[in-house]
């Protein structure tokens, strides 16, 4: 691939942005300085350096991010800061995007990746990939709750829903909240919302924990990403 491709991909800005550092004579490839954009490497052979230090070529990237509030599982908008904002300009931003989509007021687990088959795996409906929620609620959710949930008896759109796992894990009296678990196989249109309309209750915050056999790690703090380790990745696939 040409250089200049190969350096954005890498993380070090736009084409005009590699086309400074070539100028600037801080790039080598197998020692030799070069300052040609089009320049023809082999990524898996050529050692290509900038400032003297070696840049990986890395063909997929997986980011785990916890989402914060406010920002759009996109990967542009014209009004409002998408996930992909949310990756700092040094890392691999070329390509990326969210693995399926979280509402703008909904926290937690994303993905984030460049592997198009992956994220297509995922989120296939055939593979019923499992995505469990924890939520706030108003409303007291009930055993009969549970089991409507669980017999797949509700429907979105005329269509009905395929099972679902309800957990409630405390119900507080007085304000008549519940906070509860649910754990669904698909990702129709505000499903979670939905689902807990369809039975009489709002949801008031969403947060998603787990995606696949991916959990969110807990020290990650809202906003923030990182990759993925070999063994999270191992359980994607
Ligand atoms: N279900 C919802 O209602 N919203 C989300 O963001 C994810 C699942």
């Amino acid at each position: 691939m040409r250089l200049d491709k190969f350096l954005s991909h890498t993380g070090f800005g736009s084409r005009k942005e590699v086309k400074e550092l070539l100028k600037k004579k801080r790039v080598t490839v197998n020692q030799t300085m070069v300052r040609d954009a089009k320049f023809s490497v082999n990524e898996n052979e050529d050692e290509i350096c900038v400032d003297g230090q070696p840049v990986l070529y890395e063909k997929y990237v997986y980011y785990m991010l916890n989402k914060p509030k406010g920002v759009i599982s996109a990967t542009e908008d014209a009004s409002s800061r998408t996930v992909i904002d949310l990756v700092k300009s040094d890392d691999y931003k070329k390509g990326l995007f969210p693995v399926g989509r979280l509402d703008k007021d909904t926290t937690g687990l994303l993905l984030l990746t460049n592997d198009g088959p992956l994220a297509h795996d995922l989120l296939s409906p055939k593979k019923k990939v499992p995505k469990l929620y924890q939520a706030l609620v108003q409303g007291e959710m009930t055993k009969a709750d549970i089991e409507t949930f669980s017999s797949g008896s509700i429907q979105l759109d005329g269509e009905k829903c395929l099972p679902a796992i309800l957990t409630i894990l405390s119900i507080d009296m007085e304000k008549k909240q519940t906070i509860i678990h649910l754990e669904i196989m698909e990702g129709k249109y505000h499903q979670v919302k939905r689902m807990v309309e369809a039975v009489g209750k709002k949801v008031i915050e969403l947060e998603r924990l787990e995606m696949a056999n991916l959990t969110l790690d807990t020290e990650l703090s809202r906003g923030k990403y990182r990759p993925l380790t070999e063994d999270e990745l191992k359980l994607l696939k």
